[in-house]
């Protein structure tokens, strides 16, 4: 059986920085494309990877404007398309999705809701394609989902945005690659209940028994390297930090 391919269009942390878009994640299977947020610039760099009418499915973690705003411009690539606007295919977000990125175009929710099928998710499980998924809320001040990924064998989890949380080691129990936000770093104080540091995300790998580590959502102000190292003092498995443009074969398909 294949296995998935992740593709980070985009991993920079709050907003978009020089070498990369804001989070988002094209995932692979038995040639079905989804894509999991969509920030800032992420529309650009996908059709680097992917037709730009080629995906099949978007999730959205939550509607932060660096998880969700390009929405709105693949909202207006597919109304407008040369040669009328592209049938709906599904999007997956937390409550008011469709409101929120309709509002940022200035567009009625109706008109959105015809290029986009829109449901909304709760914590629970549920098949997209040939993924069968996993998803909980996350400990951040808007309500948002982390996500767990398994296709055959291989697993997948996917932090969003997050503070410290249980339900983060629940969806990553075992998985092949934890890709965790990793915003702050633990040398100055940072707010509670917002974001992981990149020690916490290792913990959370580390307790989950995750077979790798990937950091992402690192924000272009604070130094890389001191991220991975910071990780690394609570995660021993294979660490790396995302780029855009990398790309992971999970199961069969590495
Ligand atoms: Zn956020």
């Amino acid at each position: 059986m294949a296995g998935m391919r992740l593709t980070v269009i985009g991993c920079s942390g709050s907003f978009p920085g020089p070498d990369s878009p804001a989070s988002s994640y094209l995932l692979e299977a038995d040639g079905f494309r989804l894509l999991m947020d969509m920030g800032n610039g992420a529309l650009g760099v996908l059709q680097r990877h992917a037709e730009l009418f080629g995906i099949d499915a978007i999730c959205v973690s939550h509607l932060h404007v660096d998880h969700c705003i390009d929405l709105s411009s693949y909202w207006v690539a597919r109304q407008y398309a040369p040669g009328g606007p592209k049938p709906p295919i599904p999007v997956y977000g937390p409550r008011g999705t469709a409101e929120r990125i309709a509002g940022f175009g200035g567009e009625d929710v109706a008109s959105f809701r015809a290029r986009f099928e829109v449901h909304e998710l709760e914590p629970r499980s549920l098949e997209i394609g040939p993924f069968r998924i996993t998803t909980e809320r996350m400990n951040h001040p808007v309500e948002t989902f982390g996500f767990r990924f398994e296709h055959g064998d291989s697993k997948l989890a996917y932090s969003a945005d997050t503070g410290v949380t249980d339900a983060l080691v629940r969806l990553a129990e075992d998985v092949d690659v934890l890709l965790s936000e990793a915003s702050f770093q633990s040398d100055r104080s940072n707010p509670p209940d917002l974001h992981l540091t990149a020690r916490q995300a290792g913990e959370h790998a580390a307790r989950a028994g995750a077979g790798q580590l990937v950091l992402t959502h690192l924000v272009p102000w604070y130094d890389r390297e001191r991220s991975l190292a910071e990780a690394a003092e609570s995660y021993c498995g294979p660490l790396s930090a995302a780029t855009s443009g990398l790309v992971l074969g999970l199961g069969t398909a590495r």
